[in-house]
């Protein structure tokens, strides 16, 4: 197995070698905090995002959305990004290095860092020595920088623009269109795979803390008294540990639960939530997380967002980094759809209506024109309009008409109780959001797929990528390059991308070799003609992880492999 406290290193330059992850404008020296995806790490990612799909937009039902990465200024005005989406951050006033206050305070221990204030971390920084030059810091000055990227739109700048620094935003901005498409109807969800960007202090964590990074982002709109999900049957029995506030608040460690226990212990706030904790763990061991690197921790009160009811991380464990965010997953009530509101006037409301009209008492007011007619006159009519809404009292009604302040006399008009049926009302939805980070999940990925073994006296790296992930999904290797194997291989090739599988072709070295650059990309089939293929059409077929190999018919075999990339056949059981 690895040695795991250099795994990142050992992933990083497998990574740059093979083709999966380059650091980005690497001729022009590179800048932290933006990375390429090569040829083999883009179809990683990009197999890894369609598993995400066929959660969220097939098995849910959630369609996805696709909104510009620019936003104008009043989107993040309403969200709350402009006021308050800042890091705290301080200058060392010896190597004049930018760092963030709350890692620096981490890395030296300290404990709930990420929530202390700027004068709190500016205390605990004193006698502490800068990560990047050694020196004692001393009476640093801690303030706010705002991480969103600014830009200018059109000509002359005339309009101030940002980086989307999060998808979600889009969803919320779009959802009277998107209640419309769901004709009217609670609960529905959209979903948004894209770039976001953040302009991270000092991004040293590779691909973990990007300035440019894919988020996949859902925004499930649900009634606010209703968060019982319809499809909850799915997970009720999905059970795995949970590090809930009471076992954080008391050390203790994660308690393993049942999703339908979780909820009606009160760990999780809602079958919504726990739903989506449960989805969550079942995509990461899907894409190929090692499930006993993963955990679902729940925000602390005084770490969660203010107006979140409940909010769960999904984390990783990595050799380097320890365990990293992964997945946030919260019910942010209505406080999206409310701002939204308020800055752009639209109403964000669902009208709902009753199982049944209820029937209310309301308060008729009747106007008696012929005393009120000598009295106002010409405003009789508009100061009767204003009465209809308003309150009667002992005295009368105050009603204001043309900003003229008006009293009607109890006798100028009649009260009637009576019953009307009311068929439903105007309801502000609350919003589920699991949001995930691409490209970390592509890292652990990378980092969770990693091992070393020995073979035929060698050490082996092998990539043990879940097949639904693995970037190559079958190697053709002709035993030579001559005497007509090269030929059936090509043709070989030919078949097995008619069946809309990657395909790689290699006659390039020893055979032995050849398995090892497949093992180290972690493709999981290679099949092999040789001499006996000339004569009785068969081929060998190896499994990556076992070194297994077995002999079947050509067209068998390429009949088989879809069935085996899908699981629905075993190795032994193949030919
Ligand atoms: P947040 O909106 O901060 O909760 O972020 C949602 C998810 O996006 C996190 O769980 C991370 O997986 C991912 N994420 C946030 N910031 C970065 C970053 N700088 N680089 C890469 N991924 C990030």
């Amino acid at each position: 197995m690895a040695e795991y406290e250099d795994t990142y290193e050992k992933v990083m330059e497998l990574a740059r070698r093979r083709g999966f992850v380059w650091p980005s404008s690497e001729i022009y020296g590179s800048v932290a905090g933006f990375i390429d995806y090569g040829p083999l790490g883009a179809m990683l990612k990009r197999r890894i995002e369609n598993i995400w799909r066929n959660f969220y937009v097939v098995q849910e039902g959630y369609y996805e959305i696709e909104c510009p990465t620019v936003g104008i200024e009043p989107i993040y005005v309403a969200s709350g990004h402009v006021g308050g989406f800042s890091d705290k951050m301080f200058q060392c006033p010896h190597c004049q290095e930018f760092l963030r206050a709350d890692h620096v305070a981490e890395a030296f221990g300290i404990p709930h860092a990420g929530t202390m204030s700027k004068e709190e971390l500016h205390d605990v920084l004193l006698d502490k020595e800068c990560p990047a030059c050694n020196k004692v810091l001393g009476d640093v000055e801690v303030f706010d920088f705002n991480l969103m990227f600014t830009t200018s739109i059109g000509p002359g700048g005339q309009r101030k623009g940002y980086l989307r620094p999060e998808t979600a935003q889009g969803m919320f901005v779009d959802f009277p269109r998107l209640l419309r498409f769901y004709r009217d109807h609670l609960p529905f969800g959209a979903v948004q795979i894209g770039k976001s960007y953040r302009n991270e202090i000092s991004p040293r964590q590779g691909m973990i803390r990007l300035r440019e990074f894919t988020q996949a982002e859902a925004e499930i709109f649900v009634h606010p008294e209703e968060k019982d999900h319809p499809q909850f049957f799915r997970y009720a029995d999905y059970s795995m540990p949970l590090c809930g506030i009471a076992q954080q608040e008391k050390d203790e460690p994660a308690v393993v639960r049942t999703m339908r226990q979780a909820v009606d212990e009160g760990i999780i706030a809602n079958e919504y939530v726990a739903y989506y904790v449960a989805m969550t763990h079942d995509i990461l061991t899907t894409v190929g997380f090692n499930p006993e690197k993963i955990r679902f921790r729940q925000h602390m009160p005084d770490e969660r967002a203010h107006y979140a009811t409940d909010c769960w991380d999904a984390e990783a464990f990595s050799d380097r980094f320890g365990w990293v965010e992964i997945v946030g997953i919260a019910d942010r009530t209505n406080y999206d759809l409310k701002a939204h509101a308020a800055v752009s006037g639209q109403k964000n409301t669902v009208f709902v209506q009753y199982p049944e009209p209820k029937k209310v008492h309301h308060k008729a007011i009747v106007p008696n024109y012929g005393k009120m007619g000598p009295v106002f006159r010409g405003k009789a009519k508009a100061v009767a309009e204003a009465m209809a809404s308003a309150e009667p009292t002992e005295e009368g009604i105050r009603v204001t008409v043309d900003g003229e302040e008006i009293l009607v006399a109890p006798e100028m008009y009649t009260v009637k109780d009576e019953m009307v049926d009311v068929f439903g009302e105007d309801v502000m939805p609350h919003v589920i959001e699991p949001s995930y980070g691409i490209d970390r999940i592509c890292y652990m990925v990378l980092e969770h797929a990693y091992s070393e073994d020995v073979a035929d006296g060698e050490t082996r790296t092998v990539m043990r990528f879940k097949n639904g992930v693995a970037p190559v999904q079958v190697a053709v290797l002709p035993l030579m390059a001559r005497d007509g194997m090269d030929e059936i291989a090509r043709k070989l090739v030919l078949d097995l991308q008619a069946e809309g599988l990657q395909t790689e072709y290699d006659d390039a070295g020893a055979i032995g070799r050849r398995y090892r650059r497949q093992d180290e990309v972690g493709t999981p089939f290679c099949i092999t003609v040789d001499y006996d293929t000339k004569e009785d059409g068969t081929v060998t077929l190896r499994d990556r992880d076992s070194m297994q190999q077995i002999r079947g018919k050509m067209e068998d075999v390429v009949a088989k492999i879809p069935l085996l990339l899908k699981g629905k056949l075993t190795f032994e059981n193949a030919l």
